[in-house]
């Protein structure tokens, strides 16, 4: 291939926008709203549907950088500001090689949602760049996020845009991002959510996320009259942030979380995983899950170049309640075949879409406890939003205290949605419910504010 071609098969590869997962996302709102449009005529006279569904804007930008060995690589970085009818834009930025514009989109509106049902005053958007941190050393990432930033800054502020972490952007990167807003636009504000506690995070937000996924499930089973996670096999997929803090919560409350996973494969150690071990490879070692089996006699690994076709072995592990927290689309219809079958009553879902259409229809249809994400993984979010009212007051709040909160907006994302699920006739339906309460909210404020 001469370098012609080459250059022009590298513009192909950038130029394809795939919105297939975006339209997911939206076909199971408009399902799930369809009896609400019915009964209620406001929603078609002011276009709520066709004026959620198109961004407000979608800011994309080039992003060059120099890599350790002195040469200039360059990503492409965006913004997806969807809606900030309830308050400044909000939602996470992504670093993987996966991000596009659709990508993106789904997740950005996703967010409008998940957002609205914390009661808290904020919109929706998400972010990220196709840059890949794998691999990448300490000084590659800093000069990344600077790169990033020199071009997002125009766009985000304190009472306009706020950005936090998701995959691929830690607390680090959180710090690296925030470092170099605060040189470029010398304003020293809570312009990002997710810092490192030393200079203005919140106590709690690394572990919102996955603590906020117990707490639910726990107020669901409890609703459901459903056993409790006393003692119970639960299995997990994903090794990073969401998954560790699930796993650990998971143990607090006495369950006994068996599996992780990540890109590269799973671990199975039936006598509960060693977090320890997991938390020094994963957010020490920055390494792969194979390490794990080195130390650990009695657990198994297995690569992904040894899984079933279309099917996850994480799914396929005996378990009381299963909680997949690593990516979109990552349990599938094959997977909630097996969990049924090996008797799982409860799946919580703390990545973002984690359970494809057809696999949540046989969780439905079978009455499986399902909590889905919007409602589900709604903590890390929440505790954004106690972020920026610690942040605008100049004032900290103690761990006990976040954590109070957190379980209470837990508990009450949980009480309407079963509510709402209740009185749109779809009594324990919790996708339904979280749909219709989280676009209700919207809606309403949408029409209120006017075109
Ligand atoms: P991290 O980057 O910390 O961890 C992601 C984990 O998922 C890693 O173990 C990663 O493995 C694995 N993973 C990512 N992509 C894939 C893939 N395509 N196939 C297999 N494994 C994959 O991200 P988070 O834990 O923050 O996010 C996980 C999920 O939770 C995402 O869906 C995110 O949107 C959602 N979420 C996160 C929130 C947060 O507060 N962080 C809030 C709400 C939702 P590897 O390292 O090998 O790539």
């Amino acid at each position: 291939m001469g370098i012609a071609e080459k250059e022009i098969k590298k513009f192909e590869q950038n130029r394809v926008v795939d919105e297939a997962i975006f339209y997911q996302a939206m076909e199971e709102i408009v399902y799930s709203i369809a009896p609400l449009l019915e009964s209620d005529a406001r929603y078609q006279k002011y276009a709520i549907l066709e004026r959620l569904v198109v961004p407000d804007r979608v800011i994309k930008f080039k992003v060059a950088w120099i890599n350790d060995k002195n040469e200039i690589e360059v990503n492409t970085g965006y913004r997806v500001q969807f809606n900030n009818t309830l308050g400044p834009y909000k939602g996470g930025l992504r670093f993987h090689p996966s991000v596009n514009e659709g990508v993106l989109k789904f997740l950005g509106f996703e967010q409008i949602f998940k957002n609205a049902l914390t009661g808290l005053p904020i919109g929706g958007a998400k972010g990220g760049s196709d840059f890949n941190p794998k691999g990448r050393s300490e000084f590659e990432i800093m000069r990344f996020c600077t790169a990033y930033m020199q071009e997002l800054h125009k766009y985000i502020g304190a009472r306009i845009d706020v950005p936090a972490g998701d995959i691929g952007v830690g607390c680090r990167e959180i710090g690296y991002l925030f470092g170099a807003y605060k040189k470029i636009t010398a304003t020293y504000d809570g312009v990002l959510t997710g810092k490192p506690f030393v200079f203005g995070g919140s106590l709690m937000r690394p572990e919102a996320t996955g603590y906020g996924v117990v707490y639910f499930t726990q107020a669901m089973l409890e609703m459901q009259k459903r056993e409790s996670l006393q003692g119970k096999i639960c299995t997990v997929s994903g090794a990073g942030n969401v998954a560790l803090h699930t796993i650990e919560k998971l143990y607090q409350v006495g369950a006994i979380p068996v599996t992780c996973s990540d890109s590269g494969g799973m671990i199975y150690d039936p006598h509960g995983v060693d977090l320890a071990l997991l938390q020094e490879i994963k957010n020490v070692q920055r390494g792969s899950l194979e390490k794990y089996v080195e130390t650990r006699t009695g657990a198994k690994y297995i690569s992904v170049s040894e899984y079933p076709i279309e099917e996850h072995p994480v799914w396929s592990t005996p378990c009381y309640a299963a909680f997949p927290c690593a990516t979109q689309n990552e349990l599938n219809e094959a997977d909630a075949k097996n969990l049924i079958a090996n008797g799982c009553m409860c799946v919580a879902e703390g990545a973002n879409m984690p359970s494809t259409p057809q696999a949540i229809e046989l969780f439905l249809n079978q009455k499986i406890s399902f909590a889905p994400a919007k409602a589900a993984n709604a903590g890390g979010v929440a505790v954004s939003g106690l972020e920026m009212s610690q942040n605008a007051s100049m004032k900290r709040w103690s761990f006990e205290k976040v954590d109070a909160k957190l379980k209470e907006i837990m508990h009450q994302i949980c009480k309407t949605v079963s509510l709402t699920a209740l009185e749109y006739g779809v009594e324990g339906n919790f996708v339904d419910g979280a749909n219709i309460a989280g676009f209700k909210r919207v809606a309403d404020a949408m029409i209120a504010e006017g075109v």
